[in-house]
């Protein structure tokens, strides 16, 4: 066969999945071409590329989604193929045509399969008659609210309502009795309507114990089609997955049944390139449905990769350069157990709701053949709130389930992010759960098990103590260099430093965690005597590196990293537990004061702002809705706090927020 393989490669994507796609670009001999916003002008993935070009403003309707500029840069450029990577372009059908008519490969499915799987009601028809089961429902074309409520209570409830166009879990609701159905569907249509244009949903039976099963598949444009086996990804929050590993718990028998049908849903489509076909598996009955395929690479193909040894953007690039299929059906296997773990900037104890900010410490396990680091920020980076929270995926290997669980909780011990609150320590605990461990979950797993999950341990004594004294070393070695660097003994801070050794002078330091702590240190002849709420610790250390110290207690010698920004101080245990702790100063009372105030609405968390009920000089009324914001695909409504005027509307529809910027004032 004549090789025309693909030489130059735009990836039309940022972050962890762009510098994916490069690497595998790069190992292929494959020159890469980057794209940019604003936004991402200093990141990894522009670095990575052999050319960047910028694209536009931060917003990605502005940047990653400008469709026409990012096709003239690929034409301009002798690029041959454009690999979307997930989200923005990559399930857009549009986009697929439009490279084809402008000669450019569309590392994807065909347009048409991206169309007939991008609806969830006509997907569903193609899969009944190719023979694969979906969950019993109603996916008809008529959308009138009295058939729509007659055909809930046929189906029996609860009844999930889902957006015909939908996806990441938005203009989805539970209905739980007939009570709920006509204000369950008004709010999906509402959400639909908003996120896809298009406000026609589907219902489906609400499986009550559902796994989500999903198989890899993968067709090549000979009229082959394979699985790469199935992943398992139960583990959701918001109906967004955060952990995802492979092998699932089914048996031989079934895995070959839910292959097979993930391959004849590829096959009757039509499709080509990488898939992923999801199914909802019933715990109680032991049935599976289709549920939908996804027509791209997925986040979580890292855990496929790393059970069946092969690289799947390999196998894109080869199937778009119109190879065959690089193995057959009999020759894929697979070897031990993979575990991936999301790890974004949220905040579980609020919700999961999504933060940002500045990476003002990152420090990553050791990558290694069981351990994989999938990212595309380092330290110093902004988290910013343009973009999906993902700050890195962590990809663990063992021989079985339990090795790769084990190794998965040592590499997030390993795993330090300071600057902005991430759910790693919710990871830790969820890896250790009894029922995780033990194979029992299912997709509620998390709100069930809300309460343990979500209970992290608050500083202790002995953190804010360690804590005091790393902050009291840090001073003392700030002065020994400021002295050694003004080179005079004479110096005040280096006298400073010496009078503070030398004569025992005790310090007082306020730390803030859930309540106000007094720690009082006082230097020995060879150490710190501390002391915190009645409680004594005696402490030797050292700076040993970059806000490290090396602290000497009776309990042995440890590692603590403790990291000062403004009035934060972000301390990361010897056991690898992150506490942000304030530091009381004196202007401390005035910020405080002001973020309590009734007099301005600020928003609770980063993102966009949808709507602003009400206009300067307006009345607004106690507990209406006054603003929402959208974040991580979701919407979030602010009320009134108190009937008030409003004074100012600092911001307006559409703009991006960080979390606490004042948007309404009131008079
Ligand atoms: P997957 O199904 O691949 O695991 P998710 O279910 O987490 O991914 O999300 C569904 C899709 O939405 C993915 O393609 C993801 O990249 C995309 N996505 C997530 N966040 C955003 C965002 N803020 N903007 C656009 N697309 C997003
Ligand atoms: P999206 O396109 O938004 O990803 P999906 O149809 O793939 O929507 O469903 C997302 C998640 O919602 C699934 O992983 C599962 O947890 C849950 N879900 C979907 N359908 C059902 C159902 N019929 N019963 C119970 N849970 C469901
Ligand atoms: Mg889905």
């Amino acid at each position: 066969m004549a090789l025309n393989f693909i030489t130059k490669v735009l990836v039309a994507n940022r972050g962890e999945i762009a510098c994916r796609v490069m690497k595998t670009a790069r190992r292929l001999g494959v020159s890469t071409v980057a794209v940019y916003s604003e936004a991402d002008r200093n990141s990894l993935h522009v670095s990575m590329a052999d050319h960047a070009f910028y694209i536009g403003k931060a917003p990605s309707a502005e940047s990653y989604l400008n469709k026409s500029r990012i096709i003239d840069i690929a034409k301009s450029n002798g690029v041959q193929a454009i690999h979307p990577g997930y989200g923005f372009l990559s399930e857009n059908a549009e986009f697929a045509r439009m490279c084809n008519e402008n000669g450019i490969i569309f590392i994807g499915p065909p347009a048409s399969a991206i169309l007939a799987m991008g609806s969830k009601s006509e997907s569903k028809k193609i899969m009944i008659k190719a023979g694969v089961p979906v969950v019993p429902g109603y996916h008809e074309d008529s959308q009138e609210v009295e058939k729509l409520k007659q055909e809930a209570d046929k189906i029996g409830y609860p009844v999930l309502i889902k957006a015909v166009m939908g996806g990441g879990g938005k203009g989805m609701k539970l209905v739980n009795n007939p009570n709920e159905f006509y204000e369950q569907l008004e709010s999906a249509k509402r959400e639909a309507l908003k996120s896809f244009g298009d406000d026609r949903v589907i219902m489906e039976k609400y499986i009550t114990s559902p796994r989500h099963i999903e198989f890899q598949v993968f067709a090549d444009t000979h009229g082959n089609a394979v699985h790469l086996f199935e992943r398992d990804c139960s583990v959701q929050r918001r109906h967004q997955k955060v952990i995802e590993e492979a092998p699932s718990m089914i048996d031989e028998e079934k895995r070959k049944d839910m292959g097979d049908k993930a391959t004849q849903a590829a096959l009757a489509v039509g499709y080509q390139g990488a898939g992923t076909v999801e199914f909802i598996f019933d715990e109680d009955t032991q049935k599976f449905y289709f549920m939908e395929m996804n027509t791209r690479l997925q986040v979580e193909h890292p855990v496929t990769e790393m059970i069946t040894g092969l690289d799947l953007v390999e196998w894109q690039f080869k199937i778009a350069s119109g190879l065959p299929l690089p193995k057959t059906q009999s020759e894929i296997k697979r070897r031990g157990h993979a575990v991936e773990a999301r790890i974004y900037a949220e905040n579980p104890a609020n919700s999961f709701l999504p933060t940002s900010g500045k990476l003002l410490y990152l420090q990553t396990p050791k990558p290694s053949d069981q351990v994989r680091i999938d990212t595309g920020v380092v330290q110093g980076d902004d988290i910013s709130v343009y973009y999906d929270p993902l700050i890195a995926k962590l990809i663990v290997w063992g021989e079985n389930r339990d090795q790769a669980l084990n190794i998965m909780h040592h590499s997030l011990n390993d795993y330090h992010v300071c600057g902005l609150p991430t759910n790693i320590e919710f990871l830790r605990t969820l890896c250790q759960h009894k029922n995780f461990r033990n194979y029992k979950f299912n997709t509620n797993f998390i709100p069930l098990h809300q309460k343990e999950l979500l209970s992290f341990p608050s500083a202790s004594n002995r953190d804010l103590a360690m804590a005091s004294v790393c902050l009291l070393i840090k001073e003392q070695a700030i002065a020994d260099e400021t002295a050694e660097k003004l080179q005079r003994k004479s110096s005040p801070w280096y006298k400073l430093h010496d009078f503070r050794v030398n004569y025992e002078e005790t310090r007082n330091v306020s730390l803030i965690s859930d309540k106000e702590h007094k720690v009082a240190i006082k230097p020995t002849k060879s150490g710190f005597d501390v002391n915190v709420a009645k409680h004594q610790f005696n402490v030797k250390g050292k700076l040993i590196g970059n806000n490290t110290y090396e602290l000497e207690t009776e309990k042995g010698i440890e590692t603590w990293r403790v990291l000062q920004n403004e009035e934060d101080l972000w301390v990361i245990n010897s056991e690898g537990s992150v506490f942000v702790l304030k530091i009381k100063q004196e202007e401390m009372g005035e910020i405080k004061a002001q973020e309590s105030s009734i007099s301005h609405v600020i928003a609770p968390i980063p993102g966009k702002i949808i709507k602003i009920i009400g206009k300067e000089g307006e009345e607004a009324k106690e507990n209406s809705v006054l603003i929402v914001i959208e974040s991580m695909k979701m919407e979030h409504s602010i009320k009134v706090p108190r009937n008030a005027t409003i004074k100012k509307v600092h911001k307006k529809e559409g703009d991006f927020v960080k979390a606490k910027e004042v948007i309404v004032s009131f008079e």
